[in-house]
């Protein structure tokens, strides 16, 4: 039995977009880009991006130090 016939049947399989393992057809899932995908890399994918989103929707939140200048009060008032 020739090496190569275990390596062709590997790459029958989709890659996945995430870990670039082949994946297998009965629990592969498809991210939003249609890339073949495992379910546990997209679940983790997703997870990630939620984190992300909240992170920088916290900053878009907070005072952007540094760009913000307070009136200046004048003496004689
Ligand atoms: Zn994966």
């Amino acid at each position: 039995m020739p090496i190569r016939s275990n390596l062709a049947f590997k790459t029958r399989f989709p890659i996945c977009s995430v870990c670039n393992e082949p994946v297998e057809l009965d629990t592969a899932k498809v991210d939003e880009g249609g890339n073949a995908i495992h379910e546990e890399c997209l679940v983790a994918d997703i997870s990630i991006r939620k984190a992300t989103t909240l992170l920088l929707k916290e900053r878009e939140k907070m005072p952007k130090v540094g760009i913000i200048h307070f009136p200046k009060q004048s003496s004689n008032s």
